[in-house]
């Protein structure tokens, strides 16, 4: 057992962080009250909080896209939904795009061998660069929505 510094309460060690620096080897206070003077230092400083956010992110940017690489090739489905809702949500209007839909939708038929052709290279030009960048976020410009 042991008394946490800030509740004051006795408490099993489990219930404490690790500390390397202490000599217990176990933080000051409770997870309980770290938890909540986390909570309180992060509402207190936003900005303090965003910038740590993107040091973190920095520092482990690499772990990072390689996590969303591999969750993306684990979720193929949800990855193309993302996807998805980002390039509709960069589309301004509704008129916009039942326009490109229709534009698309002629074009696709206008030669539609020539278009399933587009269509393969596209995807297979897509899934490659999905795994050689991991950069799921990302759509190649020549993407074009012939659904
Ligand atoms: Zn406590």
């Amino acid at each position: 057992m042991k008394k946490c510094h800030s509740c004051g309460k006795l408490k099993s060690l489990e219930e404490f962080h690790a500390n390397k620096n202490s000599k217990d080897g176990k933080s000051g206070d409770c997870k309980g009250c770290a938890i909540q003077r986390t909570k309180k230092w992060a509402s207190e400083h936003p900005d303090r909080v965003k910038e740590q956010n993107k040091e973190f992110y920095l520092r482990d940017k690499e772990k990072y896209k390689e996590r969303a690489r591999l969750w993306a090739l684990a979720n193929p489905e949800k990855s193309q939904a993302i996807k998805n809702s980002w390039y509709q949500r960069k589309k301004k209007t509704k008129e916009y795009r039942e326009k490109r839909k229709e534009q698309n939708r002629a074009l696709y038929h206008a030669d539609i061998e020539f278009s399933r052709a587009q269509v393969r290279e596209e995807q297979a030009k897509r899934r490659q660069s999905t795994l050689d960048t991991g950069e799921i976020w990302s759509i190649s410009k020549g993407w074009i929505n012939y659904n």
